[in-house]
């Protein structure tokens, strides 16, 4: 069964009773060569593989053929009339159905990866909940080696922006804390059905062993790096001093400290400052 196949998919969607949900991100690949490269890209046989958001198995069917064992996450039971069919003939999968963002990860990939050499996630993400699902996967430090997503073309640019730049957010230095991020290759939006407003990137995420940097208390980093990107357009000193009620001065001091302008930005500051800043806070 070819499931990139529009008409395939019609024909099994009406038979299904089914109809796409946009608030799930239901937009399914019909693209036959993305998901041959992101099963590529992801995993190899001695891995087991994780995935968020099978739809009608379209990328299940390629990491079950890549990967040792594929265990896929799917809140849209309606699905349970599908999946059944579709991957009939892959009997390394198991399809769980509930919330990625809900339920116990870490022990999914016990309790179903024992025999794997390393696992992977690989999705192809609902947009609406791309960021929430990347960081919960990051900071929950679940045993995985690497994150290969598709998501959105300007979520990817800023996931895997350098930091410091113009694109950073907060989100690009928790990713740059975590992992080593790449840019795959993008995947226009004609290659969905229904097309979404906007084109996709697939990105991938090697999980480091350890921080590229020294960090004594992660809360209060985390949390000086949210407040630097509250109001991309203010200094820094301003910015931070209203989110988190910080004097000015005692800011002005920690910025003299580290050597940094006291008329900085916050999106300005790189991995390595923002670290000794938030000690000096
Ligand atoms: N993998 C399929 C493909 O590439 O065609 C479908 C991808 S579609 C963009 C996203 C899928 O994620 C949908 O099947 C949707 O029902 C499912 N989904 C949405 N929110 C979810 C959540 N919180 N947890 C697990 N699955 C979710």
């Amino acid at each position: 069964m070819n499931l990139s196949d529009i008409n395939t998919i019609n024909s099994l969607l009406k038979k299904a009773g089914f109809s796409f949900k946009k608030s799930l991100g239901q937009n399914f690949l019909i693209d036959s060569s993305v998901c041959p490269a992101m099963a590529e890209a992801s995993c190899d046989k001695t891995c087991g593989v994780l995935e968020i958001g099978p739809g009608i198995g379209v990328l299940t069917k390629e990491l079950s053929k890549a990967a040792k064992r594929v265990v896929a996450i799917e809140l849209d039971e309606r699905l349970k009339k599908i999946l059944p069919i579709t991957l009939a003939d892959c009997d390394n999968v198991e399809i769980i159905y509930g919330d990625a963002l809900k339920l116990d990860l870490k022990t999914i990939i016990t309790e179903h990866f024992s025999d794997c050499e390393k696992v992977c996630v690989c999705a192809n993400l609902p947009y609406y909940v791309t960021s929430p699902i990347v960081m919960s996967l990051l900071e929950s430090r679940l045993p995985i080696s690497s994150i290969t997503v598709m998501v959105q073309k300007e979520a990817a640019e800023r996931l895997c922006a350098e930091v410091g730049s113009r694109d950073a957010g907060a989100v690009t230095v928790a990713v740059s804390y975590y992992a080593k991020k790449e840019i795959l290759f993008y995947v226009d939006r004609t290659s969905f059905m229904p097309a979404p407003n906007v084109d996709s990137a697939v990105i991938k995420l090697d999980i480091l062993e350890k921080p590229p940097i020294m960090v004594k208390d992660e809360e209060k980093f985390f949390k000086l790096t949210k407040a630097c990107f509250a109001q991309r357009r203010k200094t820094l000193v301003n910015t931070v001093s209203n989110t988190l009620k910080i004097d000015k001065q005692t800011l002005k001091n920690a910025l003299n400290e580290v050597g940094l302008s006291e008329t900085v930005r916050g999106e300005q500051l790189t991995l390595e400052q923002l670290a000794s800043l938030s000690e000096y806070i």
